[in-house]
């Protein structure tokens, strides 16, 4: 295909901005990089999943990321004080990925893809771009942005990236709607010291909660703690976002017990309105990244992915936005559909009943069948097969007929 493109400005240099500037820049392309660095130091992605790593690999740079995380060996699920679900990476070598992950923490985990772009020859500006709308369906960067660009001599670029997360930047000027997701939730998190280490070593913990959840995920030095609740709920819980997530924990039986000798070691940052796909991430010489594009929710860690993966898929489908498009919102609705079972609690009417069903009928088949499902699940939010039709057709089918021995209602989280 003739390459209509050659010269491309991303604006924000977030996981996805500086993935893509990297591959493009590989692909020949002229790439210029705007952020202006202000990101805060407490952000929330500290927790992949294991198809992050092949794409770290074919960014370069997997062992300075390996340099700075935790080996994070998978996940348990506290449904209740005697339902826990514990999983663990090793499942994934079926499909073929690493059979662990990493717990990063984010300033330095950005910090690096930046890097990586700046080294292999990306032009950085350090200015926030702005853009302004010429048309219905276009827009152009702003004289001064233009001009900030000395590697832009002056000219408009080929394609305009939107990698500004949740700033949603180009969304916003061409008055672009979003589908907004179905749970009213604000998330606050902080690092804390003298919480009890998760075990084995690296496990990141998630604590159904009596309104909402929790996430427990360990660093090198301290513990990143997060509740996940709904709006009104945690207007009840105090006036302050510290307030909030102090008394979350002290609510929570297993939360404070875990954390009785807790000391909070920054500020606690708050997150709203974050569950949005984009109606349309691309236009004439314009398309949408990463959040930017979409997020679904925190539920099973799948931002960071989504968005080097948003980074590599457009990548490749560069002179073919359409065809980018529908593949991020393919990525997207199934990682929604897949979270769905773990807040509608039907995940672990599943495995009771899987459970239960070896009990009484002990032996080869059931066993087969329950080390089946959890490999099919673990594979599917390791990322490895989470658009598999095969895998989602399974969910599906054992959702609507072999969780009868749970009730989803009991392991649901409102
Ligand atoms: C509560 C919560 C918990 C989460 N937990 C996890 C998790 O455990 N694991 C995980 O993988 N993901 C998690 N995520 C999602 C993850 O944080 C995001 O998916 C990820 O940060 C998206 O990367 P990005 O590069 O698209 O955007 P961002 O990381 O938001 O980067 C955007 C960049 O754009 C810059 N910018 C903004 N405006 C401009 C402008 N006009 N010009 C230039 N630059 C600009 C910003 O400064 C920033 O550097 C979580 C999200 C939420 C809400």
């Amino acid at each position: 295909m003739k390459k209509r493109i050659h010269t491309v400005a991303i604006l924000g240099s977030g996981p996805s901005g500086s993935a893509l500037a990297c591959h493009l820049i590989q692909r020949g392309y002229s790439v210029t990089l705007f952020d202006d660095g202000s990101r805060p130091d407490l952000l929330v992605g500290e927790s992949l999943i294991p198809s992050i790593l092949p794409m770290l690999d074919r960014l370069g740079v997997r062992e300075r990321v390996a340099a700075v995380g935790l080996h994070k060996p998978g996940a348990t699920f506290v449904f209740g004080p005697d339902s826990t679900i514990t999983f663990n990476f090793q499942a994934v070598s079926k499909c073929k990925l690493p059979t662990f992950a990493y717990n990063v923490p984010r300033a330095e985990f950005d910090a690096i893809i930046e890097q990586r772009a700046i080294e292999l020859g990306v032009s950085r500006v350090a200015q926030r771009a702005k853009v302004e709308r010429t048309g219905t369906d276009t827009l152009h960067l702003t004289a001064e942005s233009l001009a900030a660009a000395p590697s832009l001599g002056g000219k408009q670029p080929d394609l305009l990236v939107d990698a500004t997360g949740r700033a949603r930047t180009f969304a916003r000027v061409l008055e672009i709607p979003a589908t907004v997701g179905t749970r009213k939730d604000a998330a606050y998190f902080a690092h804390y010291a003298g919480f009890e280490e998760p075990q084995p070593r690296g496990q990141i913990v998630i604590t159904r909660l009596a309104v909402g959840w929790s996430w427990r995920i360990p660093l090198r030095d301290r513990l990143s703690v997060g509740v996940v609740i709904n709006r009104d709920e945690a207007a009840r819980l105090g006036e302050t976002p510290e307030q909030r997530l102090e008394a979350a924990i002290a609510r929570d039986p297993a939360l404070s017990a875990a954390g009785a000798n807790r000391q909070r070691l920054t500020k606690v940052a708050s997150y709203t309105n974050y569950q949005l796909i984009t109606e349309r991430g691309h236009g004439p010489g314009w398309v949408m990244v990463g959040d930017a594009f979409g997020f679904v929710d925190p539920m099973l860690s799948p931002g960071l992915m989504l968005a080097l993966r948003s980074a590599e898929i457009l990548a490749d489908n560069i002179e073919t936005p359409a065809k980018y498009a529908r593949q991020m919102d393919a990525w997207l609705r199934a990682w929604q559909e897949l979270i769905g079972y773990f807040y509608d609690g039907r995940i672990f009417a599943m495995y009771h009943t899987g459970l239960a069903l070896g009990k009484k009928y002990p032996g080869a088949i059931s066993r087969f069948m329950q080390s089946h499902m959890e490999r099919n699940i673990a594979c599917m939010a390791s990322g490895a097969s989470t658009l598999s039709r095969y895998s989602r057709g399974l969910v599906k089918l054992m959702s609507r007929h072999g969780s009868w021995l749970g009730d989803p209602s009991a392991s649901a989280i409102v």
